[in-house]
C-alpha cells in the first residue's frame, strides 16, 4: 500500500524523478515560434533602431539653437530640407537651421531633438518659429536605444510570445532556436465513456477530459496523440500504453487510478514500470498517480474531469516547463473572501474562485462539474488543518 501524500510531497517526488529531463532543440521559423521555448539565449547582434528616429512630426532641431526662446523672443530657424521615410538624409543641420521630419523618420546628421510641428509657427520663406526650448534627445529615439549588440533579447527557456515574436523580427530573425515540442500521450479510460460526436445512451457521459486535456497540452506548446476511449479492461489498457509509450515523452492517463475492482492503471504501472506516488491528500484529486515506465513519466490523473484539471495544472504543467529547462510563473494575488468558506475533509482542498479586483468570491462547485472551471479564473487553497475561512478573510488567490 502506498501512502497517501501531501501536494507538496508530491511536488518534490516529480522534480527528484524527472526534474533532469530535457528535450532535444531545433531550429523553427519565427512563423512557427509562437508558445515554443527557446533553448539559447538570444543576444542583439545589431543596432535597433539602426539609426536616429523621430517619434513624432515636427522639425529636427540643435537644442542649443532653442535655448533662452520664447513666446515674445521665438527662435527663429530655417528649413534645409525634410526627410521621405524610408530614406535617410543626406543633408546636416548646422546651428540656424531645422529640417522636417515625420513620425518614424531619421534625423539629419547634427540635429539632437524634435520639436512637434503644433508648437512651430510658419512665417513664411522656410523660416519657422520657435518658442519653447527643447531638451536635448527630446520626441527621439536614438539608434541602438532598443537593442545594442550585445543586449539580452530573451534568456534560455524563455516561452515565445507575439512581442517577442516581433522584437525577433525587428531584428531580422527568420529563425530561433527552440525546445523541441514535447509529445504527450492522452489516454481516457472509462466503460462510461463516449466521444464527444456520439449521442449519449443513458448511464453514458461524453469523454471530457481527452480534449481538455489535449487543449492543456497545446496551450503549453506540446503535441498531442491521442487514442481512442480505452474501456475498464486490464489487457486493452495495457496494450495502448505499450503502443503508445515509444512515441511519446510523457503520458497522461485518466480514470480508473483509484483501487477500486476495475482500477487497472496501478497494476499496469506495476508491472511495467514502477509508482512513485498513489494517492495525493487532496480534494478534487486523491486517487493521482505518478510513475514511471522505461524512464517515461507516466501520470495517472483522476477521471473527475476538475480534478483531472488541477492535477494536470499543479504537477504535469510545471514538469512540461521543466522538459524546456524552464519555471512556470505562478501568479498569486491576495484578495479577500466575499463568502465564508467551509472544508473540513481531512485533506487540503481546492476551491475554484472567480476573482474581481482585490475580492474573491468561490465558485459553487460539487465534485466533477467542469463547466464550474469555466466559471472560475483562479483557485485558493484550504489548508488540511483549517476548517474553512470566514467571509472577509484574506487569502492568496492562483490563476488559472
Ligand atoms: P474514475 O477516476 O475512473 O473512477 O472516474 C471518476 C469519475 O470521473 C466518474 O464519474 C467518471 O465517469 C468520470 N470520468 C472519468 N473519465 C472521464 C472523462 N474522460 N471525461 C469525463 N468524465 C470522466
Ligand atoms: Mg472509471
Amino acid at each position: 500500500m502506498f501512502k497517501v501524500r501531501t501536494l507538496t510531497e508530491t511536488k518534490t517526488i516529480i522534480t527528484s524523478q524527472f526534474g533532469k529531463i530535457r528535450l532535444g532543440t531545433e531550429f523553427v521559423p519565427l512563423t512557427a515560434a509562437i508558445a515554443r521555448f527557446t533553448s539559447s539565449e538570444l543576444v542583439a547582434e545589431t543596432h535597433i533602431p539602426d539609426f536616429d528616429r523621430s517619434t513624432v512630426d515636427g522639425f529636427a532641431v540643435i537644442s542649443r539653437d532653442l535655448v533662452g526662446c520664447s513666446e515674445s523672443i521665438p527662435a527663429i530657424l530655417r528649413k534645409i530640407g525634410a526627410t521621405k521615410m524610408g530614406e535617410t538624409p543626406k543633408d546636416r543641420v548646422v546651428s540656424g537651421q531645422c529640417y522636417y521630419v515625420p513620425t518614424g523618420g531619421a534625423l539629419p546628421k547634427g540635429a539632437d531633438a524634435m520639436v512637434m510641428i503644433e508648437y512651430v509657427e510658419d512665417f513664411g520663406k522656410d523660416e519657422f518659429a520657435f518658442v519653447k526650448p527643447v531638451a536635448p534627445g527630446a520626441n527621439m529615439i536614438f539608434r541602438g536605444e532598443d537593442l545594442t549588440p550585445g543586449d539580452l533579447i530573451l534568456p534560455a527557456g524563455k516561452q515565445l510570445n507575439a512581442a517577442d515574436i516581433g522584437t525577433l523580427a525587428a531584428m531580422g530573425r527568420t529563425e530561433v532556436e527552440v525546445f523541441s515540442s514535447p509529445v504527450i500521450g492522452i489516454i481516457s479510460t472509462g466503460d462510461e465513456l463516449v466521444p464527444p460526436e456520439s449521442d449519449l445512451k443513458p448511464g453514458q457521459i461524453r469523454d471530457v477530459n481527452t480534449p481538455m486535456l489535449s487543449a492543456a497540452v497545446q496551450q503549453l506548446g506540446a503535441k498531442v496523440i491521442s487514442t481512442e476511449i480505452i474501456p475498464d479492461r486490464y489487457e486493452l489498457l495495457k496494450a495502448s500504453i505499450e503502443n503508445l509509450l515509444p512515441k511519446v515523452d510523457l503520458l497522461l492517463i485518466s480514470g480508473g487510478t483509484s483501487v477500486g475492482e476495475r482500477d487497472n492503471l496501478p497494476l499496469i504501472l506495476e508491472e511495467l514500470g514502477q509508482i512513485y506516488v498513489h494517492g495525493v491528500a487532496i480534494k478534487p484529486g486523491k486517487p493521482t498517480i505518478v510513475g514511471t515506465i522505461k524512464d517515461k513519466p507516466v501520470f495517472g490523473l483522476p477521471g473527475n474531469p476538475v480534478a483531472a484539471f488541477f492535477m494536470f495544472t499543479t504537477l504535469v504543467k510545471p514538469l512540461l516547463y521543466s522538459f524546456r529547462a524552464s519555471e512556470i510563473e505562478q501568479h498569486s494575488f491576495e484578495a479577500r473572501l466575499t463568502r465564508a468558506v467551509s472544508s473540513n475533509h481531512g485533506r487540503e482542498e481546492v476551491i475554484l474562485v472567480w476573482l474581481q479586483a482585490d475580492q474573491v468570491t468561490p465558485v459553487p462547485s460539487k465534485s466533477g462539474l467542469i463547466s464550474s472551471v469555466s466559471r472560475a479564473n483562479g483557485y485558493i487553497l484550504v489548508e488540511r488543518d483549517q476548517e474553512g475561512l470566514p467571509k472577509g478573510a484574506s487569502v492568496n488567490v492562483y490563476l488559472l
